[in-house]
């Protein structure tokens, strides 16, 4: 039997820390080493899974025991962490969102130390369908009108979701299109005709829906519809878990889910 990996998570006690146990302990080619969360948080102290590894807010003291670390925290909490491993020479997962311009260059910096990898969506799914709408666009050309749906729950804020603009840059750079300057955000009352090289979004809220995403490509007589529909969060988890995998034998640099997949 292969020696299972051997992964520290940061942000244990979260939504995605959680789902990243339940799927690791789910599988015996991966062995949780250190499940690290805030200091002051209900979770430190806990024994967790087969190994019964204590949870605690010290990445640096457990670091050794870790071939890779996987982040779903905070901008801060995943430099911290970056830092830490950056030291020690363990490469990086991190699936964080929200970092400073600053705190992105300064982990630019650390992935000539170690190798980062980094990504918005960790979704197998929705990485092979930005690929192929960046194909369908390139493809289809001019005669074929980009737009990017997507519907996701009540109570999610912002719109359009991060993976409605991640699939709009992949329609866009399969136009050699920036996005921010073809981008129709809404439509109401008198637009006007559509342009042949804008590319449009529609939002929908309701419900519990996790996240539907379709980029049609509509020409004349004819349209594709590509969709991704996810009815479970666990497949950022899976996703995280796959990339740790790979990226454990790589050179320092910076990855993201495209280096994994294709
Ligand atoms: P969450 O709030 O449920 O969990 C965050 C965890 O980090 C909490 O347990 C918190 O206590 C912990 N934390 C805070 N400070 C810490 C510190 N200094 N050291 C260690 N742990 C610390 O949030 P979540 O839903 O799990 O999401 C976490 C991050 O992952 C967010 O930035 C979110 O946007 C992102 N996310 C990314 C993807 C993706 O596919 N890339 C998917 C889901 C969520």
């Amino acid at each position: 039997m292969k020696t299972p990996l051997n992964i520290g998570i940061v942000g244990a006690g979260g939504r995605m820390g959680r789902s990243l146990l339940e799927n690791a302990f789910a599988t015996d080619t991966l062995n949780i080493s250190a499940a690290i969360d805030r200091p002051g948080s209900a979770r430190l102290g806990e024994q967790i899974g087969p190994q019964q590894i204590i949870a605690t807010d010290d990445l640096a003291s457990s670091i050794e025991e870790c071939d890779v670390i996987i982040d779903f925290s905070t901008p801060d909490a995943c430099m911290s962490a970056a830092r830490v491993a950056a030291d020690s020479g363990v490469p990086v997962v991190t699936g964080t969102t929200g970092l400073s311009a600053a705190q992105q260059e300064e982990l630019n910096v650390l992935a000539a130390q170690i190798p980062i990898l980094q990504a918005a969506n960790f979704s197998v799914g929705v990485n092979i369908l930005a690929k192929l709408v960046e194909l369908a666009s390139r493809a289809s050309g001019e005669g074929f009108d980009l737009e990017v749906f997507e519907a996701h729950h009540k109570h999610k804020v912002d719109a359009p979701s991060g993976t409605a603009l991640m699939l709009g840059k992949a329609a866009a750079k399969g136009r050699d299109l920036d996005l921010e300057e073809v981008a129709t955000w809404a439509r109401e009352g008198h637009t006007g005709a559509r342009s042949s090289d804008e590319i449009g979004f529609q939002v929908l809220r309701g419900g519990d829906i996790v996240g539907e995403h379709t980029v049609f490509v509509c020409g004349a007589g004819e349209r594709i519809e590509l969709t991704h529909r996810a009815t479970d969060r666990g497949i950022f988890a899976r996703g995280a878990l796959r990339a740790a995998r790979w990226l454990h034998t790589q050179p320092p640099g910076k990855y993201d889910m495209a280096d994994v997949l294709f």
